[in-house]
């Protein structure tokens, strides 16, 4: 059996000797000294390759040959080396300098500086939470829950919804497009037409998503928002099912009763065009800033999906009828928590995240 520290098939006893001492120095010497001693310009293999004039002619290609492989070995081994040395310097500076500029703000202050903070577990934002029981809610009533995507084309966000170019409604929405003509998606409706294309009825579906608008920012405007779409589709789908599904979900989110109304408003992929009420539940319908003295609070955007949406989504409006709905995630935070005002939420503000553990 041959030892570890031997060139296979070489008969050169000097050849050797080298091999032998580079596999212990290989242990103790890092990669600049080893490249130094072996392959440096007076190295010990040059050493060996000048010797070859001392070889008689018959042996001269096999000595040669044996001290290629000796620097074929020797190279392999120090690269090998190089890259761990390479990788424990990452290392140390993954683990000794670097900085998380992505982190939240108070993972880069020293330990010494932060006891109160690095002693107080974190929790799940409100959003969060609120989503989770929401959707939990949706499943249990037999919902699928798809994710919508951040950035879409304007097929998808508006001309598959019954909004063509031109088309005046556009306007209800402010929209940012990318340098590419992709839109930051103004509501989770962009992903209707893509399921209508790939789903069969009966389609029953719920789709969260992260929407954004160009629009300035007040204690109830907010530029960054998350929605959740429903919509189902399917033969004999009436009006009676959205508002029975609503309701339905309102009781067992709030855990009680809670009264709703319905009142006309316009929206082009819905026709007609409703408005989801309830009671005001900060104010118990007495009257305050948030339900604007009125007791009520629009919290649902819906109605019947409009037949041309239906159509485009290859369904003939005939047949098969639905409905959909957008649900803001944040006014059912602000509900539920009495908050009064929206740009709290995506503050990232530690004094109003706390109030929520
Ligand atoms: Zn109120």
């Amino acid at each position: 059996m041959p030892s570890k520290n031997k060139l296979p098939d070489n008969p050169f006893p000097e050849v050797e000797a080298v091999y032998e001492s580079f596999s212990e120095d290989i242990l103790n010497l890092d990669y600049d000294e080893i490249k130094h001693k072996y392959l440096g310009k007076k190295g010990l293999v040059i050493d060996l390759l000048c010797r070859i004039k001392e070889k008689q002619n018959k042996e001269k290609p096999l000595y040669g040959k044996a001290v290629n492989s000796l620097k074929n070995a020797i190279e392999q081994k120090i690269n090998t080396l190089r890259g761990k040395e390479n990788l424990q310097q990452t290392g140390k500076m993954l683990t000794k300098d670097a900085i998380d500029i992505t982190a939240p703000f108070d993972v880069n202050i020293p330990l010494q500086d932060k006891p109160k903070l690095i002693s107080q577990p974190g929790s799940l934002h409100p959003i969060t939470e609120i989503g989770e029981k929401a959707l939990r809610i949706f499943e249990s009533m037999g919902f699928h829950v798809t994710y919508s995507r951040r950035l879409d084309n304007d097929y998808n966000v508006f001309e598959a919804l019954n909004l063509p170019p031109e088309h005046p409604a556009r306007d209800m929405w402010d929209t940012f497009w990318t340098q590419d003509d992709l839109i930051p998606i103004t509501h989770t409706s962009a992903m209707q037409n893509r399921i209508l294309t790939t789903k069969k009825v009966p389609i029953r579906e719920v789709i969260v998503g992260r929407c954004m608008r160009n629009e300035a920012t007040d204690a109830s405007h907010e530029h960054t928002f998350y929605q959740v779409e429903g919509m189902y589709v399917d033969k004999g789908i009436t009006l009676a099912h959205l508002i029975g599904t609503l309701s339905a979900f309102m009781n067992e989110f709030y855990g009680r009763d809670v009264k709703y109304r319905i009142q006309p408003s316009y929206f082009p992929f819905v026709e007609p065009g409703l408005e989801f009420l309830i009671e005001c539940l900060t104010c118990g319908q007495k009257g305050c800033p948030f339900c604007g003295y009125s007791g009520w609070v629009e919290l649902v955007p819906c109605g019947p999906i409009h037949p041309n949406v239906l159509r485009e989504g290859g369904y003939d409006p005939e047949t098969y009828t639905g409905f959909a709905w957008g649900l803001g995630y944040d006014r059912l935070v602000i509900l539920q928590s009495h908050i009064n005002d929206i740009r709290h939420i995506h503050s990232g503000d530690l004094k109003f995240l706390e109030q929520f553990k």
